[in-house]
């Protein structure tokens, strides 16, 4: 990584570490679902409202954990926002293969609407924070699910 973004990478993460976006619960009728990190002792529970053609139109998320897993789900949950499942799905796929440094995955139009979720390309450099990374989102893709309400784990 170079100094630059890895200045930003830092300043990222303790921004929304520090001052989680969307920290808070939904009012009313919404899907949550817990996420527990047992490695690093990560838990989340991450809830979203859905309108009538499936869009999601609410995120919110509340719990405790290191700065990376709160930093990732308070950027999570600004860019998700008022898109629809398949749209979610996509940018999981291309947020996952950025951290994990896939061939091809610095470029296309997925990563483009990850936004400043892009910084945490960073945690590259320390796979064991991955897991750290992807918990909010394992949470998000299990309350896009239906049927069971099962906590999901990053084991
Ligand atoms: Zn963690």
């Amino acid at each position: 990584m170079d100094d630059e973004l890895r200045e930003l990478y830092q300043q990222v993460i303790i921004d929304h570490g520090r001052h989680p976006r969307n920290f808070r619960r939904i009012e009313g009728d919404c899907r949550c679902r817990q996420g527990y990190n047992p490695l690093c002792g990560d838990q989340l529970e991450l809830c979203l409202q859905r309108d009538a053609q499936g869009q999601i139109t609410d995120v919110a998320f509340q719990g405790q954990g290191c700065a990376i897993s709160m930093a990732s789900a308070s950027m999570l949950s600004e860019v998700v926002k008022g898109k629809t499942p398949a749209e979610a799905e996509r940018m999981f796929d291309a947020f996952h293969r950025l951290l994990t440094g896939e061939e091809g995955a610095e470029q296309g139009a997925e990563l483009e609407s990850l936004g400043k979720l892009r910084v945490l390309a960073g945690v590259r450099e320390f796979p064991s924070r991955i897991k750290c990374a992807t918990l909010a989102w394992h949470a998000l893709m299990a309350a896009l699910e239906p049927g069971n309400d099962e906590p999901v784990t990053t084991e």
